[in-house]
């Protein structure tokens, strides 16, 4: 039995499945590649937790008064290299770890699918470094992080808001102390089927008739930031983007593909779940003059007064500069993206061949 559909519109956040006292809750893949919590009813005691607790229930919005916005590019270069945007992200967790912390977020497997893990080196860092444009797995992240908290270690969490949510929900009702918790939200256009990247991967390995060695969603090249590159066993490679009519990146950005709930994401405002939010600055040459230099800015949100803490034990490692919420302005901040007029069909298709 499905738990959650339409209703409770599911991220696939996973508290259910984490909070469950008799693990009657399993997440599983849907037709389109989605996880969603399905019950197991022999093991069920109807005792509601699950529903009760549904972080994306009954969200409201709250205002933000503490906001401060900053658009940051990090003074190595070579880390700025391999992040996405302006590489605060690597600063934040190495901070972590020199406090002996652990630090969770979204990482690829032996088999190429994106999926939280655990990292207690810096050494591994690179692994969590980089946007991965897939739904990433939670597995037992939340259950680890409650351990960590327990056991008095510093953690950083990183993920969608969604997930940022679904842990600090599942800490709330498990009454864990969250103070050595820090949390970071990535600034998130929506996530796509991990099912159609797989068949893409697929595509690829046919066509290079290669198994595939490294992905990178954001190779920075030719003045641009977002471009997909694959290498191959075989020493081959793909390098393509939007523009080119990557044929991933295309289903991702034009919304084909997204999960439902992110049509309807109630995190896309300026009023966030983590103590920091981390986005690209897109626009910045229009709206900061002099700033940008095309290998990527990140866009800084700093919500709390963890996140002012942490911003000023980093920032003499960025060139900055603060901001305002009219220079830094995307969809993501103000309403969810809205359906392909493509959707039904390329679903109706996909599903029927
Ligand atoms: C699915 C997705 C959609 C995004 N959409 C936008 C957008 O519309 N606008 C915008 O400004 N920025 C967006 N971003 C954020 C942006 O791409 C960068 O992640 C952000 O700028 C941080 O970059 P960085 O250079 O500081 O660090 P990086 O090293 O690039 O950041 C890596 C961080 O992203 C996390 N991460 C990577 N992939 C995933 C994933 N699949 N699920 C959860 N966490 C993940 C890692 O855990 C790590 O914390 C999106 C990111 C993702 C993953």
């Amino acid at each position: 039995m499905v738990l959650i559909d339409k209703e409770y519109n599911c991220t696939g956040c996973g508290c259910c499945e984490s909070l469950c006292p008799v693990s009657a809750i399993k997440m599983k893949e849907n037709k389109k590649g989605f996880l969603y919590p399905v019950i197991n009813e022999k093991y069920c005691i109807n005792c509601g937790i699950c529903k009760k607790n549904c972080p994306n229930l009954g969200r409201i919005n709250k205002e933000n008064n503490e906001l401060k916005i900053y658009a940051m590019k990090n003074s190595n270069e070579d880390i700025r290299e391999s992040s996405s945007s302006g590489g605060f992200f690597y600063n934040y967790a190495k901070l972590i770890l020199e406090l002996s912390g652990t630090i969770y977020g979204a990482s690829f497997n032996s088999f190429n699918e994106v999926e939280h893990i655990r990292i207690t080196e810096l050494d591994n860092l690179k692994k969590l470094q980089g946007s991965k444009y897939v739904q990433s797995k939670i597995n037992n992240s939340y259950i680890d992080v409650q351990k960590d908290l327990e056991n008095d270690k510093f953690v950083l969490f990183s993920g969608t808001p969604c997930q940022v949510e679904g842990l600090k929900t599942f800490l709330s009702k498990k009454k864990t102390s969250t103070e050595k918790l820090y949390t970071c939200d990535i600034i998130c256009h929506g996530v796509p089927s991990p099912k159609i990247f797989n068949d893409y991967l697929t595509e690829l390995e046919k066509q290079y008739n290669s198994k595939i060695k490294n992905i990178n969603f954001r190779h920075k090249e030719n003045n641009l930031t977002q471009n997909i590159k694959i290498t191959f066993e075989n020493g081959d490679t793909y390098l393509s983007n939007y523009y080119k009519n990557d044929k991933f990146y295309k289903l991702f950005l034009d919304n084909v593909i997204l999960r439902d709930s992110c049509y309807e994401c109630k995190y896309s405002s300026f009023n966030r779940v983590g103590d920091i939010s981390l986005g690209d600055f897109w626009g910045i040459e229009n709206s900061i003059q002099n700033f940008d230099d095309n290998k990527g800015v990140s866009l800084v949100l700093v919500n709390t007064q963890k996140g002012k803490d942490i911003f000023n034990k980093l920032k003499n490692d960025f060139d900055f500069v603060e901001t305002s919420k009219e220079n830094c302005i995307q969809d993501n901040l103000v309403h969810p993206q809205s359906k392909s007029s493509n959707y039904e069909e390329f679903w109706n298709n996909y599903l029927n061949n």
